[in-house]
């Protein structure tokens, strides 16, 4: 996607620095090329990828853009059943979200519209009525989750421009022009805008009103073929269930205890850097305690927490150098690293996107005799002979996360335990995608590709690995307690299977 800038004559003074800062390192792609609609009745802002208010970059270009062209603003979110694993366990986590969203909306007095779509044959087209009647769309910047491609085929449909905003990075995106090859590559660069890029940037509300004619001609757009306006912000834990329940989704894969949203996620960040970030440096691989990292992945793939409020309240918290290096390293080199690569390689999910290297290491060993191999189902259960990867599989199921430390086993034992490279590479999507809140996440392709040797050096030759770098579980117990990891995935009061699976 090309990028495009927006013209700075027009900016307002107060907001020049905020402006000048998302120039220096561009976060904006124009995604079709279109001209304004000068007839256009608001500036909408399409809410997808960044759930949120605070440091939402999308929405600061849309509040800019309607002050300059003297008009509304009109943020949208929709909830439809067709995204990839649509199930209870993400839509919970979304609707949650949304209702803090709404209520935050509703204190500031922005206008936000929140639509649920449950049926898959119910009306798809809300977002194209509203930017028929748009200025602009401004919307969410994300390589994952279906959610380019569907930003590409609606700015192809409607008539309006369409730009897509990241404020997924704390360093953006568009200051990495190039894909980068490693940690150390992206290191660096980040290093020298970080400080930059965390600086808090004070929030503007627009300055035109919806009217109260607009609102009653938006709710008509948004019914004109049976769906309405959800009333999300007033709606309790027992009305979200209802509604996850009346929608047209994969009803296996239950809501889990960790409630979504932008407040739990202030919540979540609070403790873990007034508690948790201290022993970091020590604990991160500990995976038989559930405090030993932020547990923070869920909020960050939604855009329920701004990375760059999660960097700053670290560095603010007093932790040691040591902790903070390597939580930092976390939150942006790796994170950031695996959002260049999404958003830069063509086809970052597929074996062919591989370095040179692994394509040929895989050749020369696909043919190698696997003695373990388990079917899919076998896997989903957690039902192979290896105690830790069962757990690993349980917490994901029961949870919807594992811990780093065993997620790296769970994934490199794949390559082990199925026919081929390419097996290994789709049962980890679909085991990770299914059941991870944060799953579907440039980092869901980060992690499982590097188990496939992304961002790695060869490491010597071995049968099945080649030279990919091998981890067996075998070896786990001297980086962590593994028979605490199995108690605490075991006992913990959510470890229930979803129906139909035998855990
Ligand atoms: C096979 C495999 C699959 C993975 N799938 C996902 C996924 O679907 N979604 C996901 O967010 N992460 C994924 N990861 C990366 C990592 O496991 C999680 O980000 C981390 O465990 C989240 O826990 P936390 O928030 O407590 O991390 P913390 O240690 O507290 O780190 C803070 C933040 O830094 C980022 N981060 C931490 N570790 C990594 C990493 N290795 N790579 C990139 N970013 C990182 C995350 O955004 C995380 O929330 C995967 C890793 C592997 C090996």
């Amino acid at each position: 996607m090309p990028s495009a800038t927006i013209r700075s004559a027009t900016i307002p003074h107060d907001l020049h620095a905020d402006y000048v800062r998302d120039q220096l390192v561009p976060r904006t792609v124009d995604v079709n090329g279109k001209t304004y609609f000068p007839e256009g009745e608001y500036v909408l802002y399409w809410m997808q990828s960044t759930q949120r208010l605070d440091e939402n970059w999308g929405l600061r270009a849309a509040i800019r853009t309607a002050d300059r062209v003297n008009r509304p603003l009109v943020i949208h979110q929709g909830l439809d059943p067709s995204y990839p694993y649509a199930a209870d366990r993400h839509h919970t986590f979304i609707l949650q979200g949304a209702r803090d969203t709404a209520r935050d909306a509703g204190a500031r007095g922005l206008y936000y519209q929140f639509v649920l779509r449950p049926g898959r044959d119910d009306d798809r087209r809300v977002v194209d009525r509203l930017a028929a009647r748009a200025y602009v769309v401004i919307t969410d910047l994300f390589p994952t989750a279906g959610i380019r491609e569907r930003v590409e085929r609606f700015a192809a449909r409607v008539p309006c421009r369409v730009l897509a905003i990241d404020s997924v990075c704390t360093v953006p995106s568009g200051a990495f022009e190039k894909p980068e090859y490693a940690a150390r590559t992206i290191r660096p660069k980040i290093a020298k805008l970080l400080d930059h890029s965390i600086e808090p940037v004070a929030e503007a509300l627009p300055r035109v009103p919806v009217s109260e004619a607009l609102r009653a001609s938006l709710r008509a757009t948004v019914s004109e073929h049976g769906l309405s306006l959800c009333p999300i912000a007033t709606m309790s834990d027992a009305d979200i269930a209802a509604a996850v329940h009346s929608c047209d989704i994969d009803h296996t894969v239950p809501a889990v205890p960790l409630v979504g949203g932008s407040a739990a996620a202030a919540e979540r960040l609070a403790a873990f850097v007034s508690r948790e970030l201290m022993p970091y440096a020590d604990r991160r691989n500990e995976a038989s305690v559930s405090d030993g990292t932020s547990r923070l992945s869920p909020y960050l793939h939604f855009g329920q927490i701004a990375p760059a409020r999660v960097v700053r309240d670290a560095r603010a918290s007093g932790a040691s150098p040591e902790s903070l290096d390597a939580f930092v390293q976390q939150a942006t080199t790796w994170r950031e690293l695996a959002y260049n690569w999404c958003l830069r390689t063509r086809n970052f999910d597929r074996l062919e996107a591989l370095p040179a290297w692994i394509q040929k290491t895989m050749a020369e060993h696909v043919g190698d005799p696997r003695p373990v191999l388990y079917d899919l189902h076998t896997l989903e259960s957690a039902q192979t002979h290896d105690a830790l990867w069962n757990a690993s599989q349980r917490e994901l199921v029961a949870h919807g996360v594992i811990h780093n430390y065993p997620r790296m086993l769970w994934g490199k034992t794949m390559l082990l335990w199925t026919p081929d490279y390419e097996q290994a590479r789709a049962h980890l999507f679909y085991l990770n995608d299914k059941y991870a809140l944060d799953g579907r996440d440039p980092n869901s392709v980060g992690g499982i590709m590097w188990c496939l040797g992304l961002w790695d050096r060869p490491w010597g030759n071995k049968p099945i690995w080649g030279g990919i770098r091998p981890m067996v579980t075998s070896r786990a117990k001297l980086k962590f307690d593994v028979a605490g990891y199995i108690r605490r995935v075991g006992r913990s009061p959510s470890a229930t299977a979803a129906p139909g699976l035998l855990l």
